[in-house]
């Protein structure tokens, strides 16, 4: 008898048992942004996609994690909202998917995305590479939706495996997989990094993560991002305990060391970084 892994969206669980849905696409949408200036080059139109499995614990998103729930929208419902915005993209801007952890709904990401690029809008993908996995029929999606998307924000949580598990759940091989993947495929990334005090922000594993990143090929940018303590309403309002309870934001100081391990200065690209049509 074959198990259905019945955590996973409908569509992908259709796709487990062979039956392929009929009509359009339907994408769960958390929430939408429609003037995002941090989520990608120039100014973006933000869906943020319902689902995630890994557990961060500094995630100021738990409302996301639940898969299969929010509002459902097909891709050009999405699309339409977006260009109501496309006088203010200019060159770099247009539309970026995030979460939760949008590769969760890869079905509906990659009709949004080649339907996107067929408008002529550039393409964003946010991820922490959670669900990243070379088994078919996931691995064949994944390389045709990285021929619609301009460029990934790839997570890398922690640098060595057994932290990152400790931090959000899983592992990091698949993720780094991913990266490898990406970088040897000609596809434009930028690195970021949550730097948490107790959890991230230490010199060893930041020196490790800022000599692997300069192994990759095609890092538009670096960026740290302070760890922050934003989400901790969520957590009491969902009745969760927060695992990061008394962690305080790293210092200006600290942000500064970690910007110098990972080299953050000599990541240039974005400076100049155009899509390609
Ligand atoms: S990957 Fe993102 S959405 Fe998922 S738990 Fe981590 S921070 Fe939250």
């Amino acid at each position: 008898m074959k198990l259905i892994d019945n955590t996973k969206s409908p569509l992908n669980v259709l796709d487990q048992v062979g039956v392929k849905p009929e009509g359009p696409v339907i994408g769960y949408v958390h929430s939408i942004e429609s003037f995002g200036s941090v989520d990608g080059p120039g100014i973006r139109f933000v869906a943020f996609l319902q689902g995630c499995r890994m557990r961060c614990q500094y995630c100021h998103n738990p409302d996301t994690w639940n898969i299969g729930v929010g509002d459902e929208m097909t891709a050009d419902e999405v699309l339409d909202n977006a260009e109501r915005y496309r006088a203010f993209w200019g060159e770099t801007g247009g539309i970026t998917c995030s979460g939760g952890e949008s590769l969760v709904q890869i079905d509906f990401l990659l009709d949004l995305f080649t339907k996107a690029k067929a408008r002529h809008i550039s393409t964003c993908l946010d991820t922490s590479g959670g669900p990243f996995t070379r088994s078919e029929p996931w691995f064949s999606k994944f390389k045709q939706l990285m021929k619609v998307t301009d460029i990934s924000l790839v997570d890398i949580k922690h640098i060595n495996s057994a932290e990152h598990k400790k931090l959000t759940g899983i592992g990091n091989e698949n993720i780094l997989d991913m990266i490898q993947w990406m970088s040897h495929n000609d596809c434009d990334m930028w690195i970021r990094h949550v730097l948490v005090p107790q959890r991230t922000d230490y010199d060893n594993y930041l020196t490790e993560l800022g000599d692997y990143i300069k192994t990759l090929d095609h890092v538009q940018k670096v960026e740290v991002l302070p760890y922050h303590t934003l989400g901790v309403k969520k957590y009491h309002e969902l009745g969760i305990t927060y695992p990061l309870e008394g962690i305080e934001p790293p210092t200006a100081d600290r942000v500064k060391n970690a910007e110098q391990l990972l080299h953050t200065a000599d990541y240039t690209g974005w400076k100049t970084w155009r899509p390609q049509w």
